[in-house]
């Protein structure tokens, strides 16, 4: 069987481990300290690195871990980072023996330009693009490449793990409590993270059929959405995207 841990790193970041046996693979290693304790501590042996964009939070640990080991490190093809030795694009298939898992590469712009994401066995690494209740900021991309990417995310099954790499939820409920007041499924959520919270467990991973229900930037669609955006944009808004870049400004402000 294969398990997912985290292990928790930098100020509000999750690196996660995908474990089987004796072997582990991590994604998006931030720092390196954690993650070798954590190995030490578990007797585990790492057998490669995935990357999902070229942000220092989610490669800053490659070179430290490469000088204890050689592993692969998997990486997007469209973004220049120095570490990756196996560059990745839309659609390969990327077989990891070691903890016999098959992922399926998506690319997914729109917080970085060339982000991608790691979908196979039930689970989703997407890094900065779709976070529980919320999505990564527009560093690179535009609207549209955020609408497209999430919504290829959300077309995914609904009982698909989501493990993304921050602990934002509290704040990204709170905010979408804000533009979705009426929710009932929000509601229940805020209540169950704060929970998680308050007990000091992690809110992910997520799954995509709670993200659709609770994740206001995959329900541009909603008549609650398009008001919330459009009082604030003071004008009328007529594309989901349009709705979509006007509530990831809002996020920006709260
Ligand atoms: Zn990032
Ligand atoms: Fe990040």
């Amino acid at each position: 069987m294969l398990n997912v841990e985290a292990i928790p790193a930098l100020k509000d970041n999750y690196i996660w481990a995908i474990v089987r046996g004796e072997h582990c693979v991590v994604v998006d290693p931030g720092e390196a300290a954690p993650i070798l304790s954590w190995l030490a501590q578990r007797k585990l042996h790492l057998s490669a690195i995935l990357i999902t964009h070229h942000h220092g939070d989610h490669v800053g640990g490659v070179p430290a871990l490469l000088r204890h080991g050689r592993v692969p490190v998997y990486g997007p093809a469209n973004e220049a980072i120095a570490c990756v030795s196996h560059p990745l694009s839309d659609g390969m298939q990327l077989e990891l023996p070691a903890i016999g898992a098959t992922f399926e590469i998506f690319e997914v712009p729109g917080h970085t330009l060339g982000h991608i994401a790691y979908y196979g066995e039930g689970l989703l690494f997407c890094g900065d693009t779709l976070f529980a209740c919320g999505c990564g900021r527009l560093f690179e991309g535009s609207p549209a490449q955020m609408h497209a990417s999430l919504q290829r995310l959300a077309a995914l099954p609904g009982e698909t793990l989501v493990y993304c790499t921050h602990e934002y939820t509290l704040d990204n409920i709170a905010f979408a409590l804000s533009v979705d007041p009426d929710n009932a499924q929000l509601h229940e959520r805020a209540a169950l993270e704060q929970a998680k919270r308050a007990q000091g467990l992690p809110t992910l991973p997520s799954t995509i059929a709670l993200e659709q229900a609770t994740n206001p930037f995959l329900r541009c669609h909603a008549p609650a959405l398009r008001q919330a955006a459009e009082a604030y944009a003071q004008r009328p808004l007529h594309a989901e995207i349009e709705i979509l870049g006007v509530v990831r400004d809002m996020k920006n402000h709260f």
